[in-house]
């Protein structure tokens, strides 16, 4: 995991209920007290401020994140929220281009770098996703893949404000499915996704970034996938639900 920081983000789609999303959130001040790893929650809107509320009452490190965002700072469009209004309940950090937003939502390439550069702009932090389809990768395409999405994702973007983006390296297919990328096959990836930052950017940008592995990590396959040297941590999704398994894949992380 080379010298940068581990980061595991808890992703809890459109799961629980009010009741449940704060007890979630008690447990895990408790148990996540004293890891060394930096750790966000991604609750669904509607309990972010009061979320964000009782982690603050905690003294709790854990970042509050959301799922999505608008890339328009106001005005009319129904249903959307702002990076300004995220920012005001708390939220330090913002998912981009997750897979369930690009493929089940339809997001394209160009809503998602207008998303991720109005996060920076706004001075959060962001986690962009990206990850390559199951037929993506039988035809041997995964780095392609990895590699147009986060020029797309990217453009616009500083080397200064890279300070504030982590890449969530997502196989679709990995998504919710049981299915994992072997320790082997998710280094190899994001070996490549750290080329073409260098590319992108330079050497020290590539070094730094964080790329955390997302796609069915549990608490009994973390360890491994966590030792891999260009995986810096995960985006959890399912386990992110339950305090046992995401205390036990952050403590794995560091
Ligand atoms: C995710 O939601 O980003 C995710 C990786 O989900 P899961 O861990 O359930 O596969």
């Amino acid at each position: 995991m080379a010298d940068r920081k581990p980061f595991v983000g808890g992703n809890w789609k459109m799961n629980l209920n009010a009741t449940e999303a704060e007890q979630l959130v008690s447990a895990l001040t408790t148990t996540l007290g004293d890891v060394s790893a930096e750790v966000a929650i991604c609750p669904p809107f509607p309990y972010l401020a009061s979320l964000g509320r009782q982690l603050s009452a905690a003294g709790s490190a854990i970042k509050l994140g959301a799922q999505d965002v608008y890339y328009q700072s106001n005005g009319a469009f129904t249903g959307e929220v702002s990076v300004a209004q995220l920012k005001d309940v708390g939220v330090q950090v913002v998912l981009t281009g997750h897979s369930e937003r690009r493929h089940v939502i339809g997001e394209s390439d160009v809503l998602i770098n207008a998303k991720t550069r109005a996060v920076l702009d706004a001075g959060l932090e962001v986690i962009l996703c990206i990850g390559e389809k199951i037929e993506q990768r039988e035809a041997g395409q995964t780095d392609a893949i990895n590699a147009g999405q986060l020029g797309y994702g990217l453009a616009g973007v500083t080397a200064a404000q890279m300070e504030r983006v982590t890449i969530a390296y997502e196989p679709v297919w990995a998504i919710g499915t049981g299915k994992t990328a072997t320790p082997a096959d998710a280094q190899a990836a994001h070996a490549a996704i750290r080329k073409t930052l260098a590319f992108l950017y330079d050497e020290k940008v590539a070094a730094a970034t964080r790329i955390q592995y997302g796609g069915s990590v549990k608490a009994n396959n973390a360890a491994e996938l966590f030792a891999q040297p260009d995986i810096d941590g995960g985006l959890i999704g399912g386990a992110s639900l339950k305090t046992d398994d995401f205390t036990a894949i952050v403590q794995a992380a560091g």
